[in-house]
């Protein structure tokens, strides 16, 4: 099945992304990392995408679609993934879902991460002092934060009104409590497995 952690910049879904996918030898599929892995091999996608990233901004919608088109047709995906960070609008979200009912897939389960704004930006504070990443400086966050309410977070509500599920995640928790929340919301079923 295709898990989508969905949440504001910092909520910890990439955190938790690789725990899940590790556990469960899922492919964590990270936009941002392949973004950034495209910035750092200086890639034309790399050179498009590197002063957006750098502002704060969100990637134009079709670049991101033919990114995620790619991956989600490599032989590895078949058995599921953990999308991280895609999709961020709704014309994505709508792109992902014709592109899954092409390939006979369907989302699972769309984890909601929620985390109070102060607690969001002192992460971000503090993975910029370990990370170095080019976008958590203070000016990035902000930008980040207001396409995330603008653009972002009605995401979850076309989830909801097409009736995907959608589970909330308290991430405001120890990294190994939001862990057993995920869990419990798959229950016994593996996120490897069909949807029931
Ligand atoms: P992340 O690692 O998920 O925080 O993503 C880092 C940055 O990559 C974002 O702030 C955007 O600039 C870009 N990005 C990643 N995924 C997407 C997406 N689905 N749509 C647009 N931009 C994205």
């Amino acid at each position: 099945m295709i898990t989508i952690l969905f949440g504001p910049p910092g909520c910890g879904k990439g955190t938790q992304a690789a725990i899940i996918s590790e556990r469960f030898s899922l492919p964590h599929v990270s936009t941002g990392e392949m973004l950034r892995d495209e910035v750092a091999a200086g890639s034309d996608l790399g050179e498009e995408v590197a002063p957006i990233m750098k502002d704060g901004g969100l990637i134009p919608d079709n670049v991101m679609v033919r990114v995620i088109e790619r991956r989600l047709a490599q032989p590895d995906a078949a058995g599921g993934v953990l999308l991280d960070g895609f999709p961020r609008t709704v014309p994505q979200a709508e792109e992902l879902d014709d592109m899954l009912e092409r390939s006979g897939r369907e989302i699972g389960v769309v984890l909601f991460f929620d985390v109070p704004e102060a607690e969001l930006q002192k992460r971000i504070a503090h993975r910029a002092e370990i990370d170095h990443r080019a976008d958590d400086t203070p000016e990035a966050f902000v930008k980040r934060m207001r396409e995330y309410e603008a653009k972002t977070a009605p995401v979850v509500d076309y989830y909801q009104e097409r009736g995907t599920r959608v589970e909330y995640v308290n991430g405001n928790a120890p990294i190994a409590a939001v862990t057993d929340s995920i869990l419990t919301i798959y229950g016994d079923q593996s996120p490897r497995g069909e949807v029931a």
